[in-house]
């Protein structure tokens, strides 16, 4: 029965958490230039029940070459949920333009949200007046915080994630997914079925 749990465990292991990587991402991993959080796992960032595109993930080449990130292609409005506890420690919700100008670095509405471990996700493009979280509040995992735009620098309406841990380097991070615990992969969609 042990082996056979063993077994059983080092299957979820490799399929979840492995698998899903690619040859260079496992290099990566392995090298040290991409560290994976594995502490943690995170919500999908959306409503449960909904499913969105993932256009870009962990170093995709069109604008996240050196980010760890991910790009969930969405229609303006959409809810956005907190992928994990925390505290909020910056947001920004004045703004109402967008595009692929440099004067709209500074553009983007995003929420802040710091973790006990002393990290940080950070959720971006939000639609004006799209924040319904204040500096200071508790946020939980799968709360409804906010609602998706396209405000700053972006080619098109979606929600940029991206954690980074206290020193301000990005962190891979694990979802639940329909599939399971992994780390999420580009040109695939994804549906939040927890809670
Ligand atoms: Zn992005």
């Amino acid at each position: 029965m042990k082996a056979i749990l063993f077994f059983f465990a080092f299957c979820v292991f490799t399929s979840s958490a492995v698998a899903q990587l690619t040859d260079q991402e496992i290099y990566d991993l392995k090298s040290g230039r991409v560290k994976p959080d594995n502490s943690y796992i995170y919500s999908l960032p959306f409503a449960k029940g909904s499913k969105f595109l993932l256009i870009q993930a962990y170093n995709s080449k069109m604008s996240h070459t050196k980010e760890l990130s991910l790009d969930f292609k969405m229609n303006p409005g959409s809810k956005i949920c907190a992928a994990r506890d925390g505290v909020v420690i910056g947001t920004k919700e004045d703004s109402k333009v967008g595009g692929l100008k440099d004067e709209y670095l500074s553009q983007g509405n995003h929420i802040i949200i710091r973790h006990n471990d002393g990290s940080t996700a950070m959720y971006w493009h939000l639609q004006k007046d799209g924040v319904l979280v204040n500096d200071g509040d508790t946020v939980k995992q799968g709360q409804h915080i906010g609602y998706s735009g396209n405000t700053g620098y972006t080619a098109f309406p979606h929600l940029h994630f991206q954690v980074q841990d206290k020193k301000g380097n990005d962190i891979a991070t694990r979802f639940i997914t329909r599939k399971g615990v992994i780390y999420l992969r580009p040109s695939n969609y994804y549906k939040r079925v927890n809670e």
